[in-house]
């Protein structure tokens, strides 16, 4: 079977995911992550009045752009508007965050601002809606200010916060099944015994899964029998909306998770253009959606990236996201074979030059040392054979602590990948 292209891979793979139609009403306080179910409106105009930006005073700014004077008739403190409108030639004392009085459209500095006992003038001219925060600036009441869809973070439910939303409805957490295939596998924390290595793509994925409006079944470490694995996949599928297993792809004696699969449900897809993880393989099990990621586990994680990522934001309600590329110098010549798109583990910095980017020598898949070094992934087209210090690359960087791709956008959806929840 021919190996298929990365893009048309996950353009395929994304097109499996239907979104979950359920949601619930949560706090917003615990929304960082979930995704809007329903369009989100502002019940407020915010700010939710004409209001000073500065502390001054507020005025009904002259026609004229002769002397400017005022009388002060009053004040108007946040949280404390000022009892009585003003006229021409009247101002109020204002305070940042204060409602201008009505009558007022200007605020005049405090420092233009001389006070002569009750009468106030300004150094400089007054234009109407200087130092004024206007009502429904930032948001109108009625407004959609996120789309069903739309993912909810940290700053955008703080939006929501500002507009007095305390609660907002979501898709409910994706159910997603975990497991790791391999007779080789022990627990870190206990001994080792012969032939074991300790597991640690369960640990990636758990990790990896956390960021995202999941709920993680861990489904622990399946032996390599064809029965073991037709079981679990029967339980899984049960319980998950999405499977995803590690191991056992490949077309050794012990891998037996494609033929389970194929028999308790369909193999959609199988082996991708991709360095690491070629034997990639997708399929259905009932309703769930089945990802069998190869076992090294620096494949598990690139594949984890490129593939189940974008299903996870389809499966959410919203657009599959792209991740952020740049371009960057090699830092040093990199051996790559024409024909498979790969992505190597690098270490982008900013020098004088622009930015540059190393990548070590030996990227065998095994060593999670090379991806633990790095702040990026760097991509060696499919196009192109070896490349040469100085050549441009694209880098998909890191997200800080969590090790996730930066998002292109907030939610720009992926190249050719539908929009919205199909
Ligand atoms: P497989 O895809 O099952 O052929 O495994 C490929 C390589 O990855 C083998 O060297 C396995 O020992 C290793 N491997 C498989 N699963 C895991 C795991 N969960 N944690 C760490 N290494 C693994
Ligand atoms: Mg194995």
């Amino acid at each position: 079977m021919a190996l298929l292209p990365v893009d048309v891979a996950r353009r395929r793979i994304v097109a499996l995911a239907q979104s979950v139609a359920e949601c619930e009403t949560i706090p917003c306080t615990e929304a960082v992550g979930r995704v809007a179910a329903k369009d989100i409106a502002a019940p407020v105009d915010l700010p939710p009045f004409h209001a000073s930006a500065m502390d001054g005073f507020a005025v009904r700014a002259p026609e004229s752009t002769g002397r400017q004077r005022w009388r002060v008739v009053g004040t108007s403190a946040a949280g404390h508007p000022a009892s009585r409108s003003i006229g021409a030639g009247e101002a109020v004392r204002i305070f940042t965050g204060a409602p201008l009085p009505r009558g007022a459209d200007a605020v005049v500095l405090q420092e233009d601002a001389a006070l002569a006992g009750d009468v106030v003038e300004s150094a400089e001219p007054v234009r109407a809606g200087q130092h004024v925060r206007h009502c429904g600036q930032d948001a109108r009441r009625g407004e959609v200010l996120f789309a069903s869809g739309t993912p909810l973070t940290a700053y955008r439910l703080t939006w929501l916060a500002a507009c007095g939303i305390q609660e907002v409805q979501v898709t409910r957490r994706i159910r997603v099944a975990v497991f790791s295939t391999g007779d080789e596998l022990a627990r870190p924390g206990r001994a080792l015994g012969p032939g074991q290595i300790y597991e640690s793509n369960r640990f990636a994925l758990a990790t990896l899964l956390r960021q995202k409006p999941v709920a993680v079944q861990d489904f622990g470490c399946v032996a390599d029998s064809l029965d073991a694995t037709r079981r679990a996949l029967g339980e899984a599928a049960q319980r998950a909306d999405l499977i995803v297993a590690s191991g056992g792809v490949s077309v050794g004696d012990a891998d037996f998770v494609k033929q389970a699969v194929a028999e308790v449900g369909n193999i959609e897809l199988w082996r991708v253009a991709l360095k690491p993880g070629k034997p990639l393989a997708v399929g259905r099990v009932g309703s769930a959606l089945f990802f069998g990621l190869p076992g090294n586990p620096v494949s598990t994680i690139v594949t984890y990236l490129l593939f189940v990522a974008p299903v996870l934001d389809a499966l959410g309600g919203g657009a599959p996201v792209a991740p952020l590329e740049f371009a960057a110098r090699l830092a040093g010549p990199v051996r790559h074979s024409k024909g498979r798109r790969e992505y190597l583990r690098g270490v982008l910095r900013k020098t004088a030059g622009g930015l540059s980017v190393s990548v070590e020598r030996d990227q065998g898949s095994h060593r999670l040392g090379t991806l633990a070094r790095a702040n990026c992934l760097v991509v060696a087209s499919e196009e192109h054979g070896d490349l040469a210090a100085g050549d441009s690359v694209a880098v998909l960087p890191f997200s800080g602590a969590t090790d996730h791709l930066l998002a292109a956008t907030p939610d720009a959806p992926l190249a050719g990948a539908p929009t919205g929840s199909q």
